[in-house]
């Protein structure tokens, strides 16, 4: 019919009439649909209507670590409290002082007494809120282990958790990538928050020819940054958080370098002039790091680049994928194909395409897979809504 009354070809009439039919199947579907707009669907039966109404659960908690301590409550805090439950925050013992403003803020606008509350402590004060009665779900974030025994401990006292761990997290560069931009903003991954972050990208992975000047401009780079008091202006690198952590750094290095890596930078014995006692490091670079060293498979949380070389991107994404953690990984082309493999292959919750840090925006959520996250629901968006609240469905109808 379409050919004889408009002239068009046969394949191009049939390829109208399936694009028609579309719309006829995604039409079947309305009830998802209308439900995904409004939340009701008017008339499941004649009369008949039908909602999920979400409602606040009581009270939850979160337990968070110490290498953000003012962003990482905010993870959870409004979340929680928004969607109408109460609250404890448990901040880390090591930097306690930044929950304590924040709840002088909120203080000082006269939120409600009770409905946010904060509690210090370490290990038995964690343990006493997994055990808790009046406590409905935990939040937390911290290093695998813990994040494990958290999810374990908290689910045996029938609540909900999202337990957020460590992380080993790799950035691959192919020869397509543009280094004056990659460059920088690797160093910035690795080497910022003096490396204590979750999104540290700390292997770096040169693709094939690119891999010799990439590891002489990231070495040079790396020399050029200030190691000081964050305080002062021009400072790139801070002091680690305590000196046990200064010297677990040092010993995986050590370890790193006994395996065979080579320090091309070696930041070990940095004294600061003015703080002799501080816990700083300079920026260390190894390269000839290979996926069965330690390095390459633990967390460092510290300022040192592993730099590791693979003939191929297939290569490479084997290497991201040998650790047991997912939290997240980055690649640096400008290869459209490159970049979609390593989205869809790369075993990690956050991936980055010229992004050296993949740190989501509040409204999409945040979390990673494997050993880097236990639970299902994670912190943000619309994953934080479904953690903090339960969903009553009501179906209502009325004879007059
Ligand atoms: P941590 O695991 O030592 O401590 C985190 C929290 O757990 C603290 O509040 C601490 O008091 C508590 N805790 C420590 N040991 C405990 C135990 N045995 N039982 C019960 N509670 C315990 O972590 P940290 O050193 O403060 O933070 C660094 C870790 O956090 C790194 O592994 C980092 O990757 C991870 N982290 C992950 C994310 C993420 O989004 N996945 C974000 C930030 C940090």
């Amino acid at each position: 019919m379409l050919v004889r009354e408009h002239g068009k070809t046969l394949a191009e009439a049939r390829g109208e009439v399936r694009r028609g039919i579309e719309n006829v199947e995604v039409a079947a579907g309305i009830p998802n649909m209308l439900r995904e707009g409004s939340g009701t669907v008017e008339d499941v039966a004649p009369g008949m209507d039908e909602a999920a109404i979400r409602q606040p659960l009581g009270t939850f908690a979160a337990v968070v670590p110490f290498n953000f301590p003012a962003m990482i409550p905010l993870w959870f805090l409004p979340y929680a409290v928004a969607t109408g439950n109460t609250f404890v925050l448990k901040p880390s013992e090591r930097v306690p002082m930044s929950s304590q403003l924040i709840f002088e803020a909120i203080d000082a606008v006269d939120f409600p007494d009770g409905v946010v509350n904060l509690v210090n402590g370490s290990a038995d004060t964690v343990n006493a809120i997994l055990e808790h009665d009046g406590i409905e779900g935990v939040s937390f974030v911290g290093s695998s282990a813990v994040a494990r025994h958290v999810y374990e401990t908290a689910a045996q006292h029938g609540k909900r958790v999202q337990a957020q761990g460590g992380a080993k997290n790799y950035v691959v560069v192919t020869e397509s990538a543009s280094l004056d931009d990659a460059v920088p903003n690797i160093i910035g991954s690795v080497y910022g928050n003096a490396g204590q972050r979750c999104l540290a990208n700390d292997v770096v992975v040169g693709v094939g020819d690119v891999a010799d000047d990439l590891r002489d401009r990231l070495v040079s780079a790396a020399e050029d940054l200030t190691v000081g008091n964050g305080r002062e202006e021009g400072t790139d690198v801070g002091p680690l958080i305590t000196p046990d952590s200064r010297e677990r750094v040092l010993g995986m290095i050590a370890d790193a370098v006994d395996e065979g890596a080579e320090l091309l930078l070696d930041g070990r014995d940095f004294e600061h002039p003015d703080y002799p006692d501080g816990n700083f490091m300079g920026p260390t670079l190894l390269s000839g790091v290979t996926a069965d060293m330690e390095i390459a498979q633990e967390e460092i949380f510290g300022p040192v680049l592993c730099f590791a070389e693979t003939d191929d991107l297939d290569g490479a994404i084997e290497m991201v994928n040998s650790t047991r953690y997912g939290n997240a990984s980055s690649i640096y082309t400008e290869r459209g194909g490159e970049a979609r493999r390593y989205k869809y292959e790369v075993d990690a919750g956050n991936v980055g395409v010229n992004v050296g840090v993949c740190a989501p925006m509040g409204f999409f959520h945040f979390g990673g897979r494997k050993e880097s996250f236990f639970g299902d629901l994670h912190a943000q968006g619309e994953d934080a809504v479904a953690f903090y609240t339960d969903k009553t469905i009501a179906i209502e109808r009325y004879y007059e």
